[in-house]
């Protein structure tokens, strides 16, 4: 017991059947590629996208890629529309090779180097953001090319990563920034915030907006010239193993509170987690087992070093089930395949007698997982299946 990160218990343990549809899709990818695997649904992230877009029908959204960098989730956003949120020079090498126009991308990291900075600008990014007059100074050297985003702090206790620890500023102190750019020649496009991954209340946004409105509104007593733009960043949430509340009706206070901002504001947002969680299904295999200390232990071919890695980095629950159902049920442990004592899942979870080579489903793996997993001790990371890359509605239609 007692490990420093969360280990899944029997709350994330769903004894709920698959649709034998999907017991099919899962056994012929096991037979044709081997385990561990993840399955990467590319129906689910347009419908995610589409969601969130009706959600918030006046809102510019730019997937962050950070959750998950796959290239096969950039392709389908960008058919979808989309924009994209760029934090490295490796997600804009990601980008511009899959095509995206660089006209719909921000660059979204606080702190850079003058190399990620030339390496965006290369591509033809030119919105950055910055939280400090050290970072402004950064920009003096492209001031011809840049517009840039100030953003602003506010604090989460409660949300999986409180993002306003490590980045954002004071409204006092993005008025100081946006008055020394002014003096520095340097365009100040407007503000963004983010008010923390998996937020499960809008209050949060409003709150934030509302302080954004007031500082929009003193760069323009001041005589500075006005903010076109609120980025409202990501953290919309979904539903792990506790549910959360529909898109829809997350949104509704957070449209009522950009409602008042001025007609001529335009607003963006950062979902990464929204887009992505829903889209990917893992898939493990039972390598060995012992029984110890009265617990069945399942050794399983992926873990925390794996695509298990949110439950050390994020604090998401995934839902799991076994495909066999049948047979006896007894306290088990899962566990993950590397030397390592703190490579455990699942414990105290009630399982029937797993055989070798029976297969674990893990749900809702697809924000924070891979993106963070390792290649320790040799394990190879999960082989990731593309399903329904192609949007197939129309010929459904049809047929
Ligand atoms: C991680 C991150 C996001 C995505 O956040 P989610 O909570 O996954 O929606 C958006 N913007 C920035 C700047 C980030 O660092």
């Amino acid at each position: 017991m007692a490990h420093a990160h969360s280990v899944l218990d029997f709350h994330s343990f769903s004894a709920q059947a698959l649709a034998a549809d999907e017991v099919q899709l899962i056994e012929s990818s096991v037979a044709q590629f081997g385990a561990p695997l993840l399955l990467l649904d590319c129906d689910v992230i347009r419908q995610q996208y589409r969601a969130l877009n009706n959600a918030l029908p006046n809102v510019t959204l730019h997937f962050a890629l950070k959750p998950l960098p796959h290239p096969a989730v950039v392709r389908t956003l960008l058919e979808e529309g989309a924009s994209f949120d760029l934090a490295t020079s490796g997600e804009v090498d990601l980008v511009a090779q899959e095509g995206v126009p660089a006209e719909r991308t921000i660059h979204t990291h606080p702190i850079k180097r003058d190399a990620d900075i030339r390496d965006a600008l290369a591509y033809g990014c030119n919105v950055f953001v910055v939280d400090n007059l050290n970072e402004l100074a950064k920009f003096k050297a492209y001031h011809n090319e840049v517009e840039l985003l100030v953003r602003l702090s506010f604090r989460n206790a409660e949300a999986f990563a409180d993002l306003s620890k490590k980045f954002g500023c004071s409204p006092e102190q993005a008025l100081t920034i946006i008055e020394t750019a002014q003096a520095w020649n340097i365009r100040i496009k407007g503000l963004s915030f983010h008010v923390g991954s998996q937020t499960m209340h809008p209050q949060k946004y409003v709150d934030a907006i509302r302080t954004c409105k007031e500082v929009m509104e003193q760069v323009v007593a001041r005589g500075l010239p006005a903010l076109s733009t609120l980025d409202i960043g990501g953290g919309f949430p979904v539903s792990y193993s506790q549910q959360v509340m529909p898109i829809d009706q997350f949104c509704v206070p957070i449209n009522e509170a950009l409602n008042e901002l001025p007609e001529t504001v335009q607003v963006l947002a950062e979902p990464g987690r929204f887009i992505v969680a829903q889209s990917v299904t893992s898939v493990a295999s039972v390598m060995g087992q012992a029984e110890r200390d009265g617990q069945m232990w399942y050794y399983l071919d992926d873990g925390i070093y794996g695509s298990f890695s949110g439950l050390m980095f994020d604090d998401a629950q995934y839902p799991l089930v076994t495909l066999k159902q049948e047979g006896e049920y007894a306290p088990s442990v899962l566990a993950g395949p590397t030397c390592d004592s703190i490579d455990v899942i699942a414990e105290n979870i009630m399982l029937p007698k797993l055989d070798n080579g029976d297969l674990i489903i893990g749900r809702m793996m697809g924000a924070y997982t891979s993106a963070t997993a390792t290649d320790f001790n040799f394990f190879k990371r999960a082989q990731t299946v593309l399903l329904n890359e192609h949007d197939q509605s129309c010929e459904r239609m049809i047929g």
